[in-house]
């Protein structure tokens, strides 16, 4: 789906901030805000953090990015949404990873007792160190 048919199929208007975010987070990773503000940049002239955050905030609530929150790091944005993956996050320099949910579809959204709840989320974080984080700490012994 191009960035406009996806806007169009949650009923948002197509706009030129919008497409140029879509664009930027369907490139991958996990971007901050700045990243993507710089990056909707190069593609837009002017455009203010304050549109880029409400932008933002339109795509999530419409279910096309999904902001995560680390401890300790702010928020970030990815396009992979839906399948309730989760994070393996480095404590030495941040490095996040995507991970799949341990096992079959989405397993964490079935959790032994919801108390009535109706779940749409399990936020999972693996917290570790990333393989140059691992040599580094070699090294410096
Ligand atoms: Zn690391
Ligand atoms: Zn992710
Ligand atoms: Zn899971």
């Amino acid at each position: 789906m191009t960035g406009e048919e996806l806007l169009r199929s949650r009923g948002l208007r197509v706009t030129r901030p919008r497409l140029a975010v879509l664009e930027v987070l369907a490139a991958g990773g996990h971007l901050e805000v700045e990243e993507i503000t710089q990056r909707v940049r190069e593609r837009l002239d002017s455009v203010s953090t304050q549109a880029i955050y409400d932008v933002l905030g339109a795509l999530s609530r419409a279910g096309l990015s999904r902001r995560i929150e680390p401890a300790g790091s702010p928020a970030r944005y990815e396009a992979r949404v839906g399948d309730n993956h989760h994070h393996v996050v480095c404590r030495g320099c941040g490095e996040i990873a995507d991970v799949d949910c341990a096992v079959g579809s989405a397993p964490c959204l079935d959790p032994v007792a919801a108390y009535g709840f109706e779940v749409d989320e399990a936020e999972v974080t693996y917290w570790g160190l990333c393989p140059s984080c691992q040599v580094r700490r070699a090294t410096d012994d």
